[in-house]
């Protein structure tokens, strides 16, 4: 059983992606192609923002979106302390300081109190200044906006949507991606919507920023002059070649892959509840694009021994996410690694992914579920 069945997806989807990929390859136009302007369209139209900028992946599409900012030394940037990596490693990168702040047990994503609380913290300290805030909608699901959006301006701060797993999820029919002030997503093959290899997109309605970004991934180039860089950029496009891949998977994931895996994770909650596993809630008027179908095991399972009876059972588990932010190598000994998040540190010890994509049978939820079961009793 695969964790992620990308060559399932490959079979059904096989004509158009091999027709698409060998129209760029006989043209061979494999930077900056016709394809990557139309995806940008269409994914931009999808997302419901004026501009879409496709880039190498998604750590550089955050990385991009903070040099277009100027955030730098000096800045404080919120995140949440339960996340991928790249979420904290890219404010870092350009030289601020990320605040690490906990999350909610139910919707792992940020806590809005608590960001509240830690914004006022850092103001009140002078130390940082507070400018930005990155979101990530973990696991498909989508931050709290309808709280994080009004903390952001009460303290005039910038909002970083890190969409990586969350392309596709919405609220109330406002798209993931749409809500920062710029949104971002990868294409990672594993990711909700994913290409062959490495790609990434940034997203905003700011026309402004659109075309500082659009210069920052090709060198800082002037936009009317391309042998005249204007600032200091990055080398960080989408191959037409992913483009061509990513334009009949697009198709695919609006027809018919978000509502196949909204139906698999319906499976595995229908067939999960009343155990003692704590399931992934899904918050009212959200969708989630379902990254990951996430669980919360009982504090007293041994969880690597679970994983390994699992794996005999021909069943693969993941651990998502081990170790909070704050406990990360990179950030020992810096004030990023000094965070009050208790709850993170709960879900790093008892969270377990199970295999979900949207070429999933019913069978195939009912025998990791029922694996699962007969591992916990
Ligand atoms: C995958 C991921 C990224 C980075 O995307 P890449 O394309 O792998 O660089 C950033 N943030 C989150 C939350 C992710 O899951």
């Amino acid at each position: 059983m695969q964790f992620r069945d990308l060559q399932k997806q490959y079979e059904v989807l096989k004509t158009d992606i091999d027709r698409s990929v060998a129209e760029v390859v006989s043209s061979a136009h494999f930077i900056s192609g016709p394809q990557v302007t139309e995806l940008e369209g269409k994914l931009a139209e999808y997302v419901g923002v004026r501009h879409c900028i496709t880039c190498g992946n998604g750590t550089d599409a955050l990385t991009i979106a903070l040099m277009a900012w100027g955030v730098g030394e000096g800045d404080a940037v919120f995140v949440p302390d339960f996340t991928f990596f790249a979420s904290g490693e890219c404010p870092a990168g350009v030289g601020a300081t990320p605040i690490f702040v906990d999350v909610d047990e139910h919707t792992y994503n940020i806590d809005p109190v608590k960001l509240e609380e830690a914004i006022v913290k850092v103001r009140d300290e002078k130390k940082y200044r507070p400018r930005a805030v990155v979101t990530v909608d973990l696991f498909g699901l989508p931050a709290d906006y309808d709280a994080i959006r009004p903390i952001c301006e009460k303290y005039g701060l910038l909002l970083l949507e890190d969409g990586a797993q969350g392309f596709g999820g919405a609220i109330r029919g406002k798209r993931a991606c749409s809500f920062g002030d710029i949104g971002t997503t990868s294409f990672f093959p594993a990711k909700p919507l994913g290409c062959y290899g490495d790609g990434g997109a940034i997203f905003t309605d700011n026309d402004e920023w659109a075309a500082l970004i659009r210069s920052l991934c090709v060198h800082g180039k002037s936009g009317s002059d391309k042998y005249n860089n204007v600032r200091l950029g990055v080398n960080s496009r989408l191959d037409t070649l992913q483009a061509a891949i990513l334009l009949p998977k697009f198709e695919a994931f609006r027809e018919n892959e978000l509502d196949a895996v909204n139906q698999a994770a319906a499976w595995y909650t229908e067939r999960l509840k009343g155990t003692e596993l704590v399931l992934p809630e899904i918050t009212d008027g959200f969708v989630s694009s379902w990254a990951q179908y996430t669980v919360q095991l009982p504090e007293k399972i041994d969880r690597a021994k679970l994983q390994e009876q699992m794996k005999k059972a021909g069943i693969p588990t993941m651990v998502y996410y081990p170790r909070p932010m704050h406990g990360q190598g990179a950030f020992a000994g810096t004030d990023s690694a000094k965070a009050d998040c208790p709850v993170t540190e709960r879900l790093c010890e008892t969270v377990l992914s199970l295999p979900l994509h949207p070429y999933m049978t019913k069978e195939i939820v009912a025998k990791v579920s029922d694996a699962l079961m007969s591992c916990l009793a």
